[in-house]
């Protein structure tokens, strides 16, 4: 099946056994290890975005809630920083496990809520559980330092503690891992969290959050509060004086207004946000290499991740050869239900992200641009567009400057390195950026001169639990991932002792 048909439907029996799974998840808040309903006795919808449909209610979190969360994890900081290290990784462990014994079920909310194929969900969740194994084997390397200062009088001691109360907020697109990555952390360092998931896809967090508890993890240093209204939740834990940290993923116009809040008790801050990731082809590239990572860079999470391939430059000497063959290869792909055989596209997650993508795809053939596939919706229920490959796209086109968050690459002909670069760089954005050469010395040369956080030189992956995920510029502060991810979470210490 080709993007020209109908989206495919899944079967009755996937449906039924995604219902099961999603009826066997808590969705209450969870406060003080204790699952209740929100004190406004409220909840609020998650909608399956390939069908519209209505698929659970979550408790509905508000101020009320925010505040005995937030005391929560304040009252358990001290005993929980305390806890043998070896405890807190062994917790983390056996989540681990959990995890993936409940590999295909979690894929299968996942796919439900948010939309991505099976295929990719449980992607997902090997790469989520994968935080929690490595941040498992971090709790017991945590170090410190001693030496002696330069006059030989003072022993300096140098050591780590947990930062306090953490805030955790995560964006829908990559539900589990991106909560994997911030929790995962913050319990191998000592520290306690209050945790917000993003409100379109709720219960893949609320399934870890069931996880934790069961592989033990000590009430209060874990609360979860779903809300409609995420200001009113996030805004009562940045306020109180108890949080010392936010770590948050998302976009970089929510960033910056809570960097506004953590100013007023001047909060350590992580801050995951927004990207516009050129991705450069030159003429001396593998282009099957290329039209590959192309394939991943774009397509993965129907291009609604942060590293999406959101500008394709390529060489004006391979660039038709390049948009034919990607427009082949993404016109061929089978678009559906999530939670359906063979699909390999999903829906949107929400119609307002539809009606961005299709805005922006009009605006680049009003300004020149031609469509090589997709180009247009499929057509039916859910919040589909078809993979769209466009060529001839002027520089000043919108999706040039903005993230598409959708199925659509933008192929833009330049003629040398210097013209690519200026281009690449000329953006607020620093998250990663991709390019594909064959030449040793221009990659790395190509490389040091992006203005990113991370490169991907000849792949179109760079999302990895032992590397030092973030960007520079307006895509963020701090690093989640790798030997990084936990100094997040992390003070320094000095303490001076006098020598006698
Ligand atoms: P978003 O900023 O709208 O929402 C992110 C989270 O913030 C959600 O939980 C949301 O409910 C919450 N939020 C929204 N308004 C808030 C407010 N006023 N106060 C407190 N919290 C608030 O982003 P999104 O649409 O969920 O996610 C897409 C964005 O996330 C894209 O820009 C994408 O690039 C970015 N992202 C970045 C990374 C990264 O690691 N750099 C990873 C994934 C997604």
């Amino acid at each position: 099946m080709t993007t020209s048909a109908a989206p495919t439907t899944a079967s009755d029996d996937v449906l039924r056994r995604s219902r099961e799974a999603v009826a066997g998840i808590s969705t209450g808040v969870l406060i003080d290890g204790t699952w209740t309903e929100a004190a406004s006795g409220c909840r609020f919808d998650v909608v399956d975005p390939a069908t519209e449909e209505v698929v659970a209610t979550v408790a509905d979190g508000g101020p009320e809630d925010a505040a005995r969360a937030i005391e929560a994890a304040g009252r358990a900081q001290k005993g929980w920083a305390r806890t043998a290290p070896r405890e807190r990784g062994e917790i983390l462990r056996r989540s681990y496990e959990l995890i993936m014994a409940r590999q295909d079920e979690l894929a299968l909310v996942m796919s439900t809520e948010m939309g991505k194929p099976l295929a990719e969900a449980r992607g997902e969740v090997a790469y989520a559980a994968e935080f929690f194994r490595w941040f498992a084997e971090e709790a017991v390397r945590i170090g410190g330092d001693m030496t002696v200062s330069g006059d030989g009088r003072t022993r300096i001691l140098v050591s780590k503690e947990p930062v306090g109360p953490c805030v955790l907020v995560t964006p829908w697109n990559f539900p589990l891992a991106m909560g994997t990555r911030k929790i995962g952390p913050a319990v191998a360092a000592g520290c306690t969290m209050v945790f917000k998931p993003a409100n379109l896809t709720p219960l893949s967090s609320l399934a870890l959050a069931d996880v934790l508890v069961e592989a033990g993890l000590p009430a209060g240093v874990l609360n979860v509060v779903c809300t409609s209204k995420a200001s009113s939740v996030v805004g009562p834990w940045m306020s109180s004086g108890i949080a010392r940290k936010i770590s948050f993923t998302g976009s970089t116009e929510v960033g910056v207004r809570l960097l506004e809040q953590a100013a007023q008790h001047v909060m350590r801050s992580s801050m995951e946000l927004g990207g516009n990731a050129p991705f450069i082809v030159f003429e001396d590239a593998d282009l099957d290499v290329a039209v590959e990572a192309a394939m991943t860079a774009k397509m993965r999470n129907m291009g609604e991740a942060c590293t999406a391939a959101n500008r394709l430059f390529v060489h004006r000497s391979v660039a038709e050869e390049f948009s034919a063959r990607l427009a082949e290869r993404m016109g061929s792909l089978t678009v559906g239900h999530g939670v359906a055989e063979g699909t390999q596209v999903g829906p949107l997650v929400e119609e307002k992200a539809l009606a961005k993508v299709e805005e922006l795809v009009d605006d680049a053939l009003a300004r020149g641009a031609s469509v090589r596939c997709g180009g247009r919706r499929p057509g039916g229920r859910g919040w589909f567009y078809a993979p769209t490959v466009l060529s001839g796209v002027s520089p000043d086109a919108a999706l040039m400057s903005q993230e598409i968050f959708g199925p659509v690459a933008p192929v833009v002909p330049f003629d040398s390195e210097e013209q690519v670069l200026e281009w690449a760089n000329d953006t607020p954005w620093g998250l990663v950026g991709y390019l594909f050469t064959r030449d040793v010395d221009r990659s790395f040369r190509v490389s040091e001169a992006l203005e990113v956080g991370m490169v991907g030189v000849n792949t179109g992956l760079v999302s990895n639990p032992a590397a030092p995920f973030g960007g520079i510029k307006a895509s963020g502060l701090g690093r989640e991932g790798g030997r990084a991810g936990i100094e997040e979470f992390l003070e320094t210490k000095y303490t001076a002792v006098p020598r006698g």
